[in-house]
């Protein structure tokens, strides 16, 4: 099921199946979907995911 996290007051999709986080909830099912049924991940599937570090830059410590 696809999950829903609050980042920084952003609301991002998680794939339940392989964790890959959405701006959209369209894609974060369409991940889902894919890995639920191929047991992979489609690479033009991830391709929309954003990653948690380019989203939300790290602070420098
Ligand atoms: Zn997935």
């Amino acid at each position: 099921m696809v999950a829903t996290e609050n980042i920084q007051g952003k609301t991002l999709f998680c794939c339940g199946e392989c964790g890959m986080k959405y701006r959209d909830r369209e894609w974060a099912e369409k991940c889902e979907e894919w890995c639920k049924t191929h047991q992979s991940c489609n690479i033009e599937i991830i391709a929309h995911a954003v990653e948690e570090k380019s989203a939300f830059p790290a602070r420098e410590e």
